[in-house]
């Protein structure tokens, strides 16, 4: 297959996230959210940002990407990419959609791949206590999963050259559901021939995300949340299909820094991995931890290598376990990344690493913190990633994380 893999986006519309959710950040109190390395520079308070109204914009340019059907979000980015929201003064910027090809470095694809992961929102019922209209909310990822399945098909529809291919992950948090429920998003949802020929009804996705940051502990203590998150791990392991895991120290957060941390950070995983040699795990974002502290570091003339604990344990598990993977998706949002990146694998002894690096996204959160689609195509573009390297990290590895066939 010859496609450009782009592993990691969002696309949702307004319906889709629980705001009673992300309001738990902000109840967790000052102190957390200070703690959080929210305020960070390297964060969403960019230089840029920070300029005028420029993250008053940012917030209106994410949720305008909500407000409109998945379909048509999905044509958006494409038009993005070929150009087509340029305004005239930044004509010279390079764009990747031509003649109705997709191409990168001078590399022609036949598709653009997408995975779009979903999130789930559905209720905590803890979190409703202080709330008044506790009976609107309930389940919500059945429904986010079929409106994306409907997207899919509306952008084929009005698109019909269009060179978007989609393996949507589905989300599920373990503590709002029973077991049943999640038996019976696996058998619906999942296309476990790992084939693309072969989708069928609702077997349309192709892996499971987590959230940890909204409830899932990855490997909990009590014995009821350890059977359902065991069910996620069999069928995974036995069908090879994949799972990818928010894994940096931001983000949405329905629980305390604390408790989002714990069940982010690569070492509650690594209990997984060792019950679990051979799933295949994506860590998401690097693992990257934002702090004030790690700042500093932008200052210096020469890019300092990723030092964050969390960063050196994804390393260290992708040197034990040969099906963990990362994505570069949000972290790729900052300057000086690639270089950053680079410098890290260099000084590491295992040659094997840049095998397990996946290009992503974020969209369209990322544009909290850019301003467009393309520019995050532009800033790979730009980068010292050779060309070799863009092609292990667009097309390669993804196939491989993947296993389709
Ligand atoms: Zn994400």
């Amino acid at each position: 297959m010859d496609y450009f893999f782009e592993t990691h986006c969002h696309v949702m519309n307004l319906s889709h996230p629980n705001f009673i959710n992300l309001m738990g950040m902000i109840q967790a109190g000052t102190v957390d959210f200070l703690q959080s390395g929210v305020l960070s520079t390297s964060y969403l308070l960019t230089a840029s940002n920070l300029r005028g109204n420029a993250l008053l914009y940012s917030v209106m340019n994410t949720l305008s990407a909500f407000e409109q059907a998945i379909g048509r979000t999905f044509a958006m980015m494409e038009k993005d990419l070929g150009g087509f929201y340029l305004p005239p003064a930044d004509k010279d910027t390079p764009t990747y959609i031509h003649d109705g090809a997709f191409s990168f470095r001078g590399k022609t694809y036949s598709k653009l791949a997408l995975c779009p992961l979903l999130m789930d929102f559905s209720k905590n019922p803890v979190q409703w206590n202080s709330v008044y209209y506790t009976y609107e909310q309930e389940e919500k990822i059945t429904t986010y999963a079929n409106d994306t399945l409907d997207g899919i098909d509306q952008y084929r529809k009005e698109n019909p050259n269009g060179l978007l291919e989609f393996f949507p992950f589905i989300g599920i948090n373990p503590p709002v559901h029973d077991a049943s429920f999640i038996e019976n998003l696996l058998s619906t949802y999942i296309n476990t021939t790992l084939d693309k020929t072969k989708e069928t009804g609702k077997k349309r996705f192709y892996g499971i995300k987590i959230y940890p940051p909204l409830g899932t502990n990855p490997w909990p203590d009590k014995p009821k949340e350890m059977d359902k998150v065991r069910l996620i791990y069999d069928f995974c392991q036995a069908n090879r299909i994949p799972i990818i895991t928010h894994c940096d120290n931001q983000g949405f957060r329905g629980l305390s820094v604390k408790e989002s941390w714990h069940n982010s950070s690569p070492a509650t995983w690594e209990n997984v991995l060792k019950a679990y040699p051979d799933l295949y795990l994506d860590f998401a974002h690097v693992g990257y931890q934002y702090s004030v502290a790690d700042d500093v570091k932008k200052s210096l003339p020469i890019p300092l290598p990723l030092t964050g604990e969390w960063t050196r344990k994804i390393l260290e598990l992708m040197s034990s376990y040969p099906h963990v993977y990362s994505d570069i998706s949000f972290t790729g949002c900052m300057p000086d990344f690639y270089h950053r990146l680079k410098a890290t694998l260099a000084q590491e002894k295992d040659e094997s690493l840049i095998r397990r690096f996946m290009f992503g996204s974020d969209f369209s959160v990322n544009l909290m913190k850019i301003p467009s689609y393309l520019s995050y195509y532009n800033l790979l573009d730009s980068s010292p990633m050779t060309d070799e390297e863009v092609q292990l990290i667009c097309h390669d590895n993804p196939l491989g994380f993947l296993g389709l066939r």
